[in-house]
């Protein structure tokens, strides 16, 4: 039987819906504006069809109105279950028509991550604001690009950093802030799954940039940044690569890297295709916290020097989708725009050098 990163996700996602939520936390009817925006989706894969969808039914600032795909039958499909006008659905050829369609405010780009950069530029060219999946981009320079894109078109531009939103990240983010123990010292972050479908685009380093790091890793990273709320200032890497007839040049099997941090606190990573691991470990000065599943669409679960963190369960999708629509609705800066997608390219750029060349990259 296949073992893919869906079946790990799904079992998770399948996982959540047994635990009791906070229904106020699942939709925020209480704060929907006048005027929900129309999403269109770019991609009907997987991350769209069985996690952004069933959240934008839920979703009190946005709902979804269009589709782009590039497979007719899908969009017959969706088109049937979400009640979508002809006039709303396109595909890649004809998407910057798009332009001319009030119906849709914001396009999300969930397709493989080498198309992230045009389809966002793109979008951005159409007036349209965008959400795209991470990782941005397969580079800093087309992540630069996305950004600049954006601004010019005076269109928000954010990140689907779903983590960014939920409960359990908010405190690893508070516990940097308040310092309740201490300054943090050493941090553990790892995210891997054994990938078994070998003709996944992921596989493909044309279309995904890279390995698991591309993938999943970026998670890891991205935590780091925000369990010590510093920026590395240097990276080291190390990639061990058993099946090189799978992972070609330029996809990594198994990676690990470090980094250091300006107040002197140190972290180590993993990320893999070979086995699921799912971690996070924050050492501060007067005590720890630790998580697992720390990644996942959830239930989160972990714990601190002080106990069980007794924290909601929600739907990612559905807080992250709200959180940025709400900037938008009301010309905010989102709080996870392209800048914070960028600042996790330039480490993956850093960190793939590093474990190119075996040697420190600084960062600055
Ligand atoms: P997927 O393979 O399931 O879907 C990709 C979609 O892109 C498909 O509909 C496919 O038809 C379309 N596509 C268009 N051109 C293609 C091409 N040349 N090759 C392959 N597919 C092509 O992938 P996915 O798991 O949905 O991932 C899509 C994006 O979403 C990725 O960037 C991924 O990193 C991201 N993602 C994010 C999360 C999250 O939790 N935030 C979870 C899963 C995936």
């Amino acid at each position: 039987m296949k073992n893919t990163r869906r079946d790990f996700l799904k079992t998770f996602a399948a996982t959540s819906l047994t635990v009791p939520m906070l229904s106020s936390l699942q939709t925020n009817a209480a704060f929907a504006p006048e005027k929900k925006l129309g999403i269109a989706l770019v991609g009907l894969g997987y991350y769209a069809t069985y996690q952004l969808a069933p959240a934008l039914e839920k979703t009190a600032n946005c709902h979804l109105v269009g589709i782009v795909t590039g497979t007719p039958s899908k969009a017959e499909t969706w088109k049937k279950k979400y009640n979508l006008p002809d006039k709303n659905i396109y595909n890649y050829q004809n998407f910057d028509q798009i332009a001319d369609n009030p119906d849709i405010d914001v396009v999300y780009v969930v397709l493989p991550n080498s198309m992230h950069h045009e389809f966002t530029i793109r979008a951005a060219k159409a007036g349209k604001h965008v959400i795209c999946e991470k990782p941005m981009a397969v580079s800093v320079k087309e992540a630069e690009e996305m950004i600049a894109a954006c601004k010019a078109a005076n269109v928000q531009l954010a990140i689907g950093y779903r983590l960014h939103y939920e409960p359990f990240t908010n405190e690893v983010m508070r516990l940097a802030k308040d310092k309740d123990f201490g300054k943090v010292t050493f941090v553990e972050a790892s995210f891997g799954f054994p990938l078994r479908d070998l003709k996944a685009w992921r596989l493909n380093p044309k279309l995904s940039g890279g390995g698991p790091m591309m993938d999943v890793g970026i998670y890891a990273l991205n935590a780091a940044r925000y369990a010590t709320g510093e920026e590395p200032i240097s990276v080291t890497a190390q990639t061990v690569k058993t099946r090189p007839d799978i992972y070609l040049p330029g996809i990594e099997e198994t990676l690990f890297w470090q980094m250091k941090f300006p107040s002197g606190a140190v972290s180590n990573h993993t990320t893999t295709y070979n086995s699921g691991l799912q971690r996070l470990y924050v050492g501060y000065e007067n005590g720890n916290l630790e998580m697992s599943p720390a990644y996942d669409y959830g239930p989160l679960k972990g714990k601190t020097s002080k106990g069980e963190m007794k924290l909601p369960i929600v739907y990612h999708q559905v807080l992250e989708l709200d959180g940025i629509c709400d900037c938008i609705i009301n010309n905010k800066p989102n709080i996870t725009p392209g800048e914070e997608g960028l600042k996790d390219m330039k480490l993956i750029e850093a960190i793939f050098k590093a474990a190119k060349t075996g040697k420190e990259v600084k960062v600055s």
